[in-house]
């Protein structure tokens, strides 16, 4: 067990039971030792990804309630925030995707030894897996996907009419929301909590933005990808 995870915790107030604390302490193993095969992470240090990796993921669960919702994590990646947050809320439906199969192959590893039964991942493109799951969900996270004005895009669709968009950012959020005030409009979002907090070891401020959706947007979106990027909303 790694004290350093455990004094993280504490700094930020957080009491999650044993068997919590076992599964994010086993996750943090399991990612290190893989990121020496494969890009998941550019953090190698531990104690640097306790503290910008799980602590900050783990955050989200101070401010937002994901109690019994459906989830989706959008360029999971690793599984960065999805692994991390199906650990702490069980009775909460986790759905991952990444376009790179081989972060999903590891995520799924992962959730096996893990033993979490609240997760599904798959390796799919956001403006593929849309087909199928239009206004399915009740929120939609994403982490270091893209800027927001992008990520607006490929999120929106998904979630249901009154469902939330959570996003975690760094200091240049500000820029990328002014950026974004048309995507906001077009998708019928609205911002409606802006959360900073700080990063246990590092100090580092760190931001959660969550968005509603208040009706439902243009089938049309999400474009294609060349489309999004070359023409973003
Ligand atoms: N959320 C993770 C990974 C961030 S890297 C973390 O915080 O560590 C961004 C990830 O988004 C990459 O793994 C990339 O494969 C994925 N990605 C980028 N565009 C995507 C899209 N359109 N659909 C699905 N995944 C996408």
């Amino acid at each position: 067990m790694k004290q350093i995870l455990i004094d993280c915790l504490n700094k930020i107030e957080l009491n999650l039971i044993q068997e919590k604390i076992n599964q994010l302490d086993y996750l943090i193993d399991l990612t290190l030792e893989k990121n020496k095969v494969m890009n998941l992470t550019a953090i190698n240090d531990e104690n640097t990804f306790i503290d910008k990796m799980i602590i900050d993921c783990v955050f989200l669960v101070k401010f937002f309630d994901l109690e019994n919702k459906s989830v989706l994590d959008i360029g999971t990646g690793g599984g960065f925030p999805g692994l991390v947050l199906a650990i702490l809320c069980p009775n909460t439906r986790f759905t991952l995707i990444d376009s790179t199969s081989k972060k999903i192959e590891h995520v799924n590893e992962v959730k096996d030894k893990l033993g979490l039964t609240n997760v599904n991942a798959f390796a799919c493109r956001a403006e593929e897996f849309i087909k199928q799951n239009r206004e399915k969900f009740d929120i939609v996270t994403a982490r270091a996907v893209k800027n927001l004005q992008i990520l607006l895009e490929l999120c929106s669709s998904f979630i249901k009419i009154s469902g939330h968009i959570i996003s975690y950012k760094g200091s240049g959020y500000k820029s990328e929301l002014i950026d974004s005030q048309n995507a906001i409009n077009v998708l019928n979002l609205e911002l409606i909590k802006e959360v900073k907090y700080q990063l246990p070891l590092s100090k580092e401020d760190r931001y959660l933005l969550e968005f509603k959706k208040n009706k439902s947007s243009s089938s049309i979106y999400p474009r294609n990808y060349n489309q999004i990027l070359k023409k973003p909303l």
